[in-house]
């Protein structure tokens, strides 16, 4: 779950990214957050995984929960815990250029010692789930564009986190690959996961329908399911 109440961060140089937002999103949504290029999108992401932090106010007790971490008292130490409950997906993929499509999601439970019996295990099993299983032995640059975003989304998944992020997954897909990339994402909240998917292309949310949460110069000015 994630549970934000009077929240707010301002940057070093004085800027406001946001003010003072509450926002509940339930284990198991679905959701969208839109705005325009400087709304806060990626302040609000960066919040979640504790890359920046809350402002410290005295006047309002600030709430920040993600998957049953309080990131008002987290350790720097105990971030990394935080981190494995969540999976990301980037617009770019990210993918390692040297690795095949069954190392680059291996390499994620390798990563945190998982046994070699479960990672043979899981790791088929994941890929199959983005039906990649004839593409196991393919590296990224012998993959179409959605083929690398599916790859993502199953390294995302392998360690089966609680909320899965993506942000702008579908930026530089074509619009049918677009639907196919969000239907995807859709399946996996089905089986439970929650997912939350950054995106500023209003035609696809339009079509998918879901929670709709639109961030305006760092507050909420619409949240709504559509
Ligand atoms: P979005 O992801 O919606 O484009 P951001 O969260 O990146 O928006 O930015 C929100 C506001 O915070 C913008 O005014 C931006 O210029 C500012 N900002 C973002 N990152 C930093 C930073 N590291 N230092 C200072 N200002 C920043």
């Amino acid at each position: 779950m994630i549970e934000l109440e009077n929240i707010s961060v301002t940057y070093d140089n004085g800027v406001r990214a946001l003010k003072d937002v509450s926002l509940k999103i339930n284990d198991g949504e679905f959701a969208f957050v839109v705005g325009e290029s400087g709304a806060g999108k990626s302040t609000l992401i960066k919040l979640l995984i504790r890359d920046v932090k809350a402002d410290d106010r005295a006047d309002e007790k600030p709430v920040l929960n993600v998957n049953g971490f309080d990131l008002i008292k987290l350790r720097k130490k105990d971030v990394p815990l935080l981190r494995r409950t969540i999976g990301f997906v980037f617009q770019d993929y990210k993918l390692i250029e040297s690795m095949n499509v069954y190392d680059n999601v291996a390499f994620v439970l390798r990563s945190i010692d998982a046994s070699a019996r479960y990672i043979r295990r899981r790791v088929p099993q994941v890929i199959g789930l983005l039906g990649l299983q004839n593409k196991i032995k393919c590296f990224p640059n012998e993959l179409s564009g959605g083929e690398q975003q599916r790859v993502a989304i199953a390294r995302a998944l392998v360690n089966n986190p609680q909320l899965i992020i993506a942000d702008e997954p579908t930026g530089n897909l074509d619009p049918r690959t677009s639907v196919e990339i969000v239907n995807m994402l859709k399946q996996i909240n089905e089986r439970g996961t929650t997912v939350l998917i950054v995106t500023h292309e209003h035609a696809l949310v339009k079509h998918m329908g879901g929670r709709l949460i639109n961030i305006r110069k760092g507050e909420i000015s619409f949240d709504q399911y559509i």
